[in-house]
Order: C-alpha cells, then structure tokens, then sequence
C-alpha cells in the first residue's frame, strides 16, 4: 500500500489529494487558500466531511507544514515518510521537460530557465515544490507537466505561422494545456469503447474556467486548441481564446494602455464575462439566459460556435473519430451547452440523447444509439494521472 499526494500549487493556494496506490483510492483532499493574506481557509475532505480552520498562513512551506501536521494529527498519516511521493502538477514543461520527472536542482534549474514562457503558473509552481521539498526532504517530489500530454504534436500543428527565429530562438511554439485531463479521458474512452488505445480517435471537450479541445488519435495527441499560453482556443469563462491579434495594438491606441494591460483584459475581462457583462460562471449565464438575457444567451452562443469549429476540423484531421467527450466542470454538469454542440454537428451523424444527456457529474453515454459518432459525459481525473506517473516514477 502506497501513498500518494497530489499536489497543485497556485500563487495564493495549495490544493492536495492524498490517493492510495494503485487501488487510486482517495484517502482525503483539501485546499489552503489565501496564503500569504489574513485569515488564510484550510479545508480538509475526512470521511465526507469537511473540516475548516482560519489562520494566518504565510507561506507555502508554512501550508504544506500545515497540512501535514492535520494529516497526523487526525492519524490518516503516522509520520511523514509515509507519504511515498508526491506529484506536483506543473503547468508548462517547454520542450525540455516533455514527460513526468523526478524533481532534483537539475529540473529546478530548468522550470526557473523557462520561467518566461509562464510567469503567473511556473512561479507558484516551483514555490509548491520547493515547499515541499524543505518539509519532506526525504521524500520524492515528481513533476507532472499540462504540456507533456501534446508532445506528439507535428511541427505543422505546432509551429506558428511567423519568423522561424521566434521558435528556434524564443521557444514560441504551441505547447497546449491540460494534458493530464486529455489523457485520461480519451484513455477511458478506449476502455470504455472496449477497443485497443492505439486504434480510438476521440475528440475531448475539457469546459471548465478554462477551456481547450484536443483531438487525440490511437491515444496521441494531435492537435489541441490552447497554444502558447492557456489563451488562445475557445472562449472561456474570462479569456478570449483567439482574435485577430492586430486588435491588441487597435485598443492600445484606443485606450491608451500598454500591451499587457490589454493582455490582462484578454485573460481577465473576456470571453463569457466580457461578452455577457454578468459574470465568468456558466450557471449564472445559463440562468441569466433562461430568463431572456440576450448577451448572456450570446456568449454561450459565441462560445458553442468557436467549440464546434474546432471539433469540425478535428474530425476532418483525424480522419474521422469513435467519440466526442464533454469533461470538466461545464463539461460535466450543463446539459444544454452540451446539446447546443452536438445539435450542431448533425452533418457529422452526432445525434444527442435528452434523456441520457439529462444528467451531471456521472460517467455517461449521451449520444442516440444510431448516432454515427458516440458522445459521452467522462468526468476528468488529473489528480489520479499525478499519482500513477508519481507512482511509477518511485
Ligand atoms: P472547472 O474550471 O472545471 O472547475 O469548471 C468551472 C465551470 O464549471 C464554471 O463555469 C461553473 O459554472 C461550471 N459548472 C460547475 N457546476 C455547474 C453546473 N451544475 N451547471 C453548469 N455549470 C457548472
């Protein structure tokens, strides 16, 4: 019996899951926010229950310390060594780190060369491992990255279409993001189809907060719509996805901002929030429509168009595929943003099911048995992909 945590570190928060291995059984999980504030939340899951502490918590050693005096203290652990290893979930591996590591100075020394290419993720990132790795210093610390998943991309879906320089030179490529959600998902798909991996093209559909779509073919990925950064693709609840990039320097001169403020508009102040002026939740906009709010209605509308353009070129790219899967947590749970996709893709043969549709937070096939492409409803796992590469890394 061996335990895993894993872990996901953001600027102000630390999220864990401690999962026993390899029945990937969920001992507990929790979430310490606002650390480096007041009246840091540590939340803790224990038997279905949730225990909450307020406290100030000033950094993220201090919340690691934190959560695993908790984890002795109500005897899920003995001591520290027995947590065997823990998965740090790292947003961006560039084209160095392009598969789950151990962690030593060496991948230290490279997350902090390529910090540029994301700031807002890398830093908290490297912040959580050090952590831990100064609380547990016995114990080993393994990276899983968002981007190793899409390492099987070719050069023609990768590249961008400018200066050859920008890639060799700068690393300006597509490196796409969640991986680990992609991958497990299209990997239930074949087992669930009960066919070999290698033979199952599956388009995912990851809509949560943030959003992208990746083909994945005989379980590789091929092409997916986050790029760069986690801003281009789709809308999403506040970032735009694509636009024409010559609007950046148009509203820079309209007003009078510098490139990164717009940017931050772009990642902040868009997509469902800025099209419907309500809010970044799909619920709120999902019942602002149904009470006939026509730009909450829009953005929703905006959205499906953008979703199914790229399951279009997609299934043109894969030369066809067994399924189309809606996962996260719009994905999961907004069975009409689900039929509003699939109702567009009739000249495909996908035919939805309302009844089986009519359903969230489950497993779940929700197409026609006569429709050509199988649509299904996977809740994604990536705490569970964190701990099987930590596992087979110890
Ligand atoms: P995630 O980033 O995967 O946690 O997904 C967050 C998004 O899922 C938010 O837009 C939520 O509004 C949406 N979501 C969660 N539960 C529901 C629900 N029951 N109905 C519609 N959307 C939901």
């Amino acid at each position: 019996m061996t335990k895993i945590m894993a872990v996901n570190a953001g600027s102000s928060s630390l999220k864990f899951q401690l999962l026993e291995m390899p029945e990937e059984k969920v001992i507990t999980s929790g979430l310490v926010e606002r650390i480096g504030m007041k009246d840091s939340v540590f939340t803790i899951k224990v038997n279905g229950e949730k225990l909450q502490l307020i406290k100030d918590v000033d950094n993220h050693s201090e919340a690691v310390k934190l959560v695993v005096d908790k984890l002795i203290e109500l005897e899920i652990i003995a001591n520290f060594e027995e947590i065997q290893g823990v998965g740090h979930r790292v947003v961006q591996g560039a084209s160095v780190l392009t598969h789950s590591v151990v962690i030593t100075q060496n991948e230290i020394d490279i997350l902090e060369s390529i910090v540029d290419l994301a700031p807002l993720h890398l830093v908290p990132n490297l912040t959580g491992i050090k952590a831990f790795m100064e609380i547990l210093p016995n114990v080993k610390q393994v990276a899983v990255f968002d981007t190793a998943f899409h390492q099987t991309m070719a050069e023609e879906a990768f590249l961008y279409a400018v200066p050859y320089d920008w890639y060799e030179r700068y690393s300006v490529r597509k490196y796409g993001f969640h991986g680990t959600s992609h991958q497990y998902v299209s990997e239930r798909v074949a087992e669930i189809l009960g066919k070999p991996l290698s033979e199952t093209n599956t388009i995912v559909c990851h809509l949560g907060n943030g959003a992208s779509i990746c083909a994945v073919k005989g379980g590789k990925s091929i092409d997916t719509s986050m790029g760069f950064t986690p801003l281009e693709g789709i809308p999403m609840g506040t970032r735009s996805g694509n636009i024409d990039p010559a609007i950046i320097e148009y509203m820079m001169v309209k007003k009078n901002k510098s490139a990164k403020e717009i940017i931050n508009i772009l990642n902040k102040l868009s997509g469902y929030l800025g099209v419907s002026g309500i809010s970044s939740d799909s619920r709120d906009l999902v019942s602002a429509a149904e009470k006939g709010d026509q730009r909450a209605a829009m953005a929703i509308e905006v959205q499906a168009k953008r979703i199914v353009d790229y399951i279009a070129s997609y299934y043109v790219y894969m030369g066809g595929a067994d399924a189309i899967v809606f996962t996260a947590g719009i994905g999961e749970n907004a069975p009409g943003t689900r039929a509003n996709i699939i109702n567009r893709l009739t000249v495909l043969g996908a035919k939805i099911d309302p009844v089986r549709n009519d359903c969230r937070g489950i497993e779940r096939l929700i197409s026609t048995d006569d429709s050509k492409i199988k649509v299904f409803v996977i809740p994604t796992n990536e705490e569970v992909m964190i701990a099987r590469d930590t596992m087979s890394l110890l």
